[in-house]
């Protein structure tokens, strides 16, 4: 028997039209690539959408299920692209901006892009690939300057697109099934993967990471959007401050740590998010030029790589903040799990919350996860037992975009996240590293995540990421390369081997130590173990 409940359809229409209704007082703030600040409120918002909305059916022919691309950074304009493409049904296709021109032409002509919206000063990077693109009919510059030229074919601008257009607009009514956005794995092993959310997907991620037990985002917050909107729809965030009714800051391209403190201080920010090299940067910046004031950020989000021990202590110690931790990839909306102390936590001692609040964490409703180990077999929940990390749920891909990629499924539906893990007796889940980063020294798995993150706790490193090499007994052994605060020139295996014995056996500690400028790092921030792999092969790690 069903259920005698409507069926509303939750789509990026009813996030939009909520936020209008509601919060249409809250701001959007973005400081725009050419260092102006733009303010205005989510009420302008939803009426600009409402234009654009009509200027992409009217004025560039765009119709339901058509891709659009954006190539862009965080600023107002790109939040009304959200909003504006999916609203008509069609899909927001967000490029990720730091790709390789041959990526960047793969996934745009994978994806069919007809339109592509590109911010001003990006449009060089598009124009050395325009003769190859093969579906887009049309270039929108966003931010562009007066002066402003380009080699781009049958270009418009952004707000010569918009002007004139009609604010009235019924919506077409969409099925919550639909695609509404579609984002690229970062393609870190081989070829980007193209991952088609729906608007009930999106609608559900960004109401479920809102939650006091997830997020705790509500119309106090004023929050920091430092995730690209080109890297998983910058984690859900322009959703989801719509339905939290939470202030927006965008910085566009100012993520230097110097611009970003300067931001957090301007606006008043109390939560952000971010990878974790972006916090590290912030801290150290923080420690060397302290603010006069306390700032008024109370909390930042990490995910995309795991957040060291000593950058919660540190940036709590030293100034009040709070470091939280939540793990997803492309594949799950992103999120799909986050760490936070519960009451019953609160009788252990500082080192037993470090530790819970060190992993990954819970998963959210609406999210199951389990483990198999290598023998195929489900892995009890004892907080030890590793194997491969296998979720699904309600915001979890099904397939890939035009690929029939049968192995990172199983045959009873859960997706095959590449990463190796545990979970506890609690549900929380700690990544051990990826399965193709683990280090197997003499039969005994290495964690490598673990090691960075107790190298990362030492004074004078800055950052430490480790990597396996071939080794004639052990068959493969720990190398780490680490980057020395201000780059001084120090060899220090001695200390290091000394530093990790605290919290290491004999045989996980690394006894080969490069001492490198920086860590290579992926689009994204993350370590890009690949290509330190590569460079040590190549003889040129040093
Ligand atoms: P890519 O797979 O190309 O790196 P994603 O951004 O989708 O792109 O990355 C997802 C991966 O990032 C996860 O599978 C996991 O290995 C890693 N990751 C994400 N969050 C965390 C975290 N909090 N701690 C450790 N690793 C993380």
């Amino acid at each position: 028997m069903e259920g005698l409940i409507m069926n509303y359809p939750l789509t990026t229409n009813t996030i939009l039209e909520y936020g209008n209704r509601v919060f249409h007082h809250k701001k959007i703030i973005s400081h725009l690539p050419d260092g102006t600040r733009h303010e205005y409120r989510f009420g302008d918002m939803y009426k600009r959408c409402k234009k654009l909305a009509n200027a992409l059916t009217q004025k560039l022919g765009i119709t339901k299920g058509d891709m659009v691309g954006t190539f862009a950074w965080n600023h107002a304009p790109h939040i009304e692209l959200y909003y504006g493409i999916s609203g008509i049904g069609a899909v927001c296709h967000t490029i990720n901006i730091r790709l390789s021109s041959q990526q960047t032409e793969f996934i745009i002509n994978n994806s069919e892009d007809k339109v592509i919206f590109v911010d001003a000063t990006l449009v060089s990077l598009l124009e050395k690939i325009t003769t190859l693109l093969e579906t887009v009919e049309c270039y929108v510059i966003i931010n562009a300057p007066k002066d402003f030229t380009t080699t781009l074919p049958n270009t418009l601008h952004y707000e010569d697109l918009l002007a004139d257009q009609s604010e009235d607009i019924e919506w077409p009514l969409l099925n919550e099934n639909d695609a509404s956005s579609m984002c690229y794995t970062s393609g870190t092993t081989g070829l980007p993967k193209g991952v088609l959310y729906s608007h009930r997907s999106t609608f559900l991620h960004a109401s479920n990471i809102l939650s006091p037990n997830a997020g705790n985002y509500s119309n106090r917050d004023t929050i920091l959007l430092v995730v690209p909107q080109f890297h998983v729809m910058a984690w859900g965030f322009p959703y989801m401050c719509l339905l939290s009714g939470s202030n927006m800051v965008l910085p566009s391209s100012n993520l230097q740590p110097e611009a970003i403190i300067k931001i957090l201080k301007e606006e008043k920010v109390t939560k952000a998010n971010g990878v974790p090299t972006i916090w590290l940067g912030i801290y150290q910046a923080m420690k060397k030029d302290p603010p006069n004031e306390k700032l008024a950020l109370e909390e930042y989000l990490v995910g995309g790589s795991a957040l060291p021990k000593s950058l919660i202590e540190g940036f709590e110690k030293d100034f009040g903040i709070k470091g939280v931790q939540a793990w997803g990839m492309t594949e799950t909306s992103p999120l799909g799990t986050l760490s936070r102390l519960q009451p019953k936590h609160e009788q252990l001692s500082d080192k037993g919350k470090l530790e819970i609040r060190a992993k990954q964490g819970i998963a959210f409703p609406g999210v199951e996860l389990r483990i198999i180990t290598d023998d195929g077999t489900l892995a009890p929940t004892d907080g030890k037992t590793m194997g491969e990390l296998q979720i699904k749920g309600a915001w979890t891909v099904s397939s890939y975009f035009k690929t029939n990629n049968h192995e990172s499924f199983t045959e009873d539906g859960w997706f095959k996240t590449g990463d190796v893990s545990t979970i506890d007796e609690d549900g929380y889940m700690e990544i051990k590293d990826r399965t193709k980063d683990l280090i197997k020294s003499g039969g005994e798995w290495i964690s490598s995540v673990a090691l960075e993150s107790a190298l990362m706790a030492h004074p004078k490193i800055k950052e430490a990421a480790v990597i396996a090499i071939p080794d004639e007994k052990w068959v493969e052994k720990p190398l780490a390369s680490i980057v020395l605060v201000n780059n001084e020139s120090e060899i220090l295996d001695e200390e290091l081997m000394g530093f990790l014995s605290r919290d290491f056996v004999k045989y996980q500690i690394p006894k080969d130590y490069i001492y490198i400028n920086e860590v290579p790092k992926t689009s994204v921030g993350k370590f890009d173990k690949k290509e330190i792999r590569r460079l040590f092969a190549e003889g040129k790690l040093t």
